[in-house]
């Protein structure tokens, strides 16, 4: 399988835009594939990489976190709550309130990743995400290069026409670095109490908040 297409076509949507351009790494393999993709194409350098921290991560994918700075020699930009945020959060939401109630849950991912990613999209024009539209039926209708209303900028989402097995195909023939979740059952990795293991068979989304309907299944930072 050629990937020169698809690397052409995210320098082309990089092209349209005017301004500072982010990328959000979020220890997914997906998001190892994007800066893979920015550095062949030469323009890495010029991308900032930031990522949230919802002090909630799992182990493995903060050390994920730091090979993946190794490998591609970058630094990835924290964001996080403010000390007074988190500091409520716990006192309302507790270790696992998120699991009582939407309400909850959502309100304990505004505070950990919404308020947090609104701050490092300040200034910026653009930002590139690693959703495709086979992760979830939440995701179905994901688009290239997308209006995010929500953020007031524009939103580039290369891989969105991805299914798995091309991911998993170039992972393995560009040998990237993987967050070893994934070879524990976990396809889709975000926090601690949220995020489970999947059975063979189930969506590759199913162990994201998975005592939800599927159509709540977004923590709010890809509103559609
Ligand atoms: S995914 Fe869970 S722990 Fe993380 S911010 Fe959302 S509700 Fe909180």
């Amino acid at each position: 399988m050629s990937f020169e297409h698809d690397q052409k076509r995210l320098g082309d949507a990089l092209a349209t835009i005017n301004g500072n351009i982010k990328l959000a790494f979020s220890h997914q393999i997906e998001d190892v594939i994007l800066l893979d993709l920015l550095a062949k194409l030469g323009i890495l350098p010029q991308i900032a990489v930031f990522t949230l921290d919802t002090h909630k991560l799992f182990e493995q994918s903060l050390a994920h976190q730091r090979e993946v700075e190794r490998y591609f020699g970058i630094e990835i930009a924290i964001f996080c709550a403010t000390s007074e945020e988190l500091a409520r959060i716990e006192r309302e939401i507790g270790e696992w309130g998120m699991r009582e109630s939407l309400e909850k849950r959502k309100e304990c991912c505004r505070v950990r990743k919404i308020l947090p990613l609104r701050r490092a999209l300040e200034g910026v024009s653009a930002w590139i995400s690693g959703i495709r539209a086979a992760q979830s039926m939440t995701r179905a209708h994901v688009g290239l290069v997308e209006d995010d209303a929500q953020f007031g900028l524009q939103k580039i989402n290369p891989l969105f026409d991805w299914d798995d097995a091309k991911v998993w195909e170039y992972a393995s023939v560009r040998n990237l670095p993987v967050n070893p979740l994934y070879a524990q059952g976990f396809a889709s990795i975000g926090c601690a109490p949220c995020t489970r293991a999947i059975e063979p068979g189930e969506n590759i989304r199913a162990g994201r908040w998975w005592w939800e309907d599927p159509a709540h299944k977004e923590c709010g930072l890809h509103r559609r």
